[in-house]
């Protein structure tokens, strides 16, 4: 494995000297995949990681890992931003890791193209890195559809900074609401609509509506009822990971605290802040949530690697690129045969249950690969899901058991306290629960941490000040104007 030093390229921030001369395992993303495959490696290659026979290098825009299926619950003000997300510099102690944007891949060259803070501040262009084993892991982004107003208006629930965003946004509509004496806007305001009824727009809207009942009892003026949430689903069900009985008693629960969830039906149109859906109804509002569904990363276009009609790398089921020598994928990038479903044609569903389990396999077969030894099939039966609807309401179904309510909601707490990654950060989320437990909710919108230099800007004369509407961002958040 110990290959003589080469003229490759190096990694920014790296003295020439400490270019090594070993096998260079490429990771590209960060997220459930990233993260676990790189540290499944570290602890399997220890040795030659040592010796400089080998190096993991990530390549990822963010220096942490989000588990995701918590930011229902930070959005809803129950855990702190910084406990959703493990640091990568932290667990991956013995890679190297490189906040930036992968770009394009040749493989054929064994090269990676890829920006980061740096190449932009320099203005040098994209920087290269070339490799011997490829980890492609880029994820997913939500996939959307050319409604007119969408990529003006909506917001997508797939980041860290979209769910502390739309927390922070739907408590300033009800600072809105409370202040305005126009009863359009007061209206507009008040008006929430989820597109998509999948595990994301689900668990955000049920923890939101939640969070903001409990909030409205902080306002003389608004009472929960002023409150409109709508759910919108194109198909006749909710929540399909959990079954249909279980999906059903979603819909009754939900509309029992008088959130509108309407089946069968689509956003056409959220032009002007008006929320056009295919039953002919519409609803001024400032808030469209897309959650419907996710396509795979659009990096995956710019690669010479086999991809699927639906745009996902495909795999074997070793989780090596199909087609190719030393290129690897997993999770929501990857079509990866679902060998337990007893046909060719089932692919993997995008989920961190599977991307969880790929990735081990995926580190276990890379290195067998080097050391010469045999790969393994991945294969996992899909074991069923849990979904929060809000504080103390849940519902799931797991190794065929139907629960609901409070122990479908306690199961989803225990099972997500034991698969978030680090015992640092399942040990701070459980003290958060417990003082959540204790004390009463947070119930602020810190949307001003968003712009620190206003205050400063409208005291040197220049800016606007801090509650003066803010300019449309270039990015797909709601906003305030
Ligand atoms: C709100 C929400 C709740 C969820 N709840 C559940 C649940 O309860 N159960 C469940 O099984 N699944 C759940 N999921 C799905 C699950 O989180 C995903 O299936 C899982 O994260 C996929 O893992 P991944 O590694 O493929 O992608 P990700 O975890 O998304 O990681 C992709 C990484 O690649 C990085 N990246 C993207 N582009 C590039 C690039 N060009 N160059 C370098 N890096 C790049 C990203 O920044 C990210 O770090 C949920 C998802 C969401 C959004």
């Amino acid at each position: 494995m110990v290959k003589e030093a080469d003229s490759r390229d190096q990694i920014p921030g790296t003295p020439p000297s400490a270019r090594p001369s070993g096998t260079r395992i490429l990771v590209l993303g960060g997220g459930y995949v990233g993260m676990y495959t790189a540290l499944h490696l570290q602890r399997r290659l220890r040795g030659e990681l040592a010796r400089g026979e080998a190096e993991i290098v990530v390549i990822t825009p963010d220096p942490y890992m989000t588990y995701q299926p918590f930011l229902p619950e930070a959005a809803a003000g129950s855990i702190s931003p910084a406990h959703v997300v493990v640091p990568l510099r932290r667990v991956l102690s013995k890679c190297r890791i490189v906040i930036g944007e992968a770009t394009a891949v040749d493989h054929a060259k064994r090269t990676a193209t890829f920006t980061t803070l740096a190449t932009e501040e320099e203005g040098t262009g994209a920087a290269e890195i070339t490799y011997d084993e490829l980890v492609i892991a880029p994820g997913s982004v939500s996939r959307t559809l050319p409604i007119p107003g969408l990529a003006e208006y909506a917001i997508g629930f797939k980041t860290l900074e979209e769910a502390i965003g739309l927390r922070n946004h739907v408590i300033e509509q009800m600072d809105i609401a409370s202040a305005t004496r126009d009863p359009a806007l007061r209206d507009a305001a008040l008006t929430f609509v989820f597109v998509g009824g999948g595990y994301a727009g689900v668990e955000a809207l049920g923890e939101l509506e939640d969070m903001a009942r409990y909030t409205s009892r902080y306002y003389h003026n608004l009472k929960p009822t002023d409150l409109k949430w709508i759910l919108v689903e194109a198909s006749d069900r909710i929540l399909p990971e959990v079954g249909a009985e279980m999906g059903r008693y979603a819909i009754r629960e939900l509309r029992s605290r008088n959130i509108d969830v309407r089946l069968e039906t689509r956003l056409d149109s959220c032009e002007d802040r008006i929320a056009r859906l295919s039953d002919g109804s519409r609803f001024p509002t400032r808030t469209v949530v897309w959650t419907a569904g996710v396509k795979p990363s659009p990096v995956l276009a710019a690669t010479d690697l086999p991809r699927n009609e639906h745009g996902r790398l495909r795999c074997t089921s070793r989780l090596t690129v199909e087609g190719t020598g030393h290129a690897w994928a997993a999770g929501d990038a990857a079509a990866v045969p679902d060998l337990t479903a007893g046909s060719a044609d089932v692919l993997c569903a995008p989920n961190a249950q599977h991307a969880v389990r790929q990735a081990k396999v995926l580190a276990a077969n890379l290195a067998a690969s080097l050391h010469g030894r045999p790969l393994k099939d991945y294969a996992h039966r899909y074991v069923g899901s849990v979904a929060s609807l809000g504080l103390h309401r849940g519902v799931a179904h797991v190794y065929g058991r139907k629960l609901k309510g409070y122990p479908a909601w306690l199961m989803h707490r225990v099972y997500h306290l034991s698969r978030v990654p680090t015992l640092n950060r399942k040990a701070r989320v459980l003290a958060e629960w417990t003082l959540a437990g204790l004390f009463k909710r947070e119930i602020v919108s810190l949307g001003s941490l968003e712009h620190p230099r206003a205050e400063f800007e409208s005291a040197a004369g220049g800016g606007t000040g801090r509650n003066t509407p803010k300019p449309p961002r270039g990015d797909s958040a709601p906003r305030d104007t």
